[in-house]
């Protein structure tokens, strides 16, 4: 039966750096299995428990997944959607729509410019420092939707 989790977690570069966290902030709430978090994360959490402070670390494959060559291009630079200065590691959305992948310029040879479309995080291996801080089992509601209505089940429709 899957459970809805709710955590805060705190994501860790190879280096230790902090990447992102929810701290401060508010938790996370998921429905195991439903694809809300990375796979590689939903995986080892399924049997943890409420109250449990785990470093867990994912493997760059089960988080965002290797970088795939296809998706670096070069383009002419006049039909980028930017104006002024160019940088290489300037980064910026694809295209108008607000789901439009986010791309890096990794270099830029006269009016050429290579971009890579990669998740910015592919390749790289994770750690988080979780803290599981409540969870329940899922809703017949939840099920059928494939996601959670909050922490306590009662939120709204994502
Ligand atoms: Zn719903």
């Amino acid at each position: 039966m899957p459970r809805v989790v709710t955590f805060h977690y705190t994501l860790l570069n190879p280096g230790g750096r902090v990447i992102d966290t929810s701290s401060g902030g508010d938790p996370i709430t998921y429905l195991e299995g439903a694809g809300q978090i990375i796979d590689g994360l939903d995986a080892r959490l399924r049997a943890v428990p409420a109250g449990t402070r785990i470093r867990v670390p994912v493997p760059a494959a089960e988080a965002y997944g290797m970088p795939d060559p296809a998706q670096v291009q070069k383009v002419k630079r006049a039909l980028l959607p930017v104006t002024g200065e160019l940088e290489v590691g300037a980064q910026f959305q694809a295209g108008e729509d607000r789901y439009a992948p986010v791309v890096t310029v990794v270099a830029i040879e006269g009016d050429e410019v290579t971009l890579d479309a990669n998740h910015p995080l592919a390749g790289v291996d994770l750690t988080f420092e979780v803290e599981v801080v409540s969870t329940r089992p899922a809703t017949p509601d939840e099920l059928g939707h494939g996601h959670a209505h909050g922490a306590d089940g009662t939120g709204h429709c994502q």
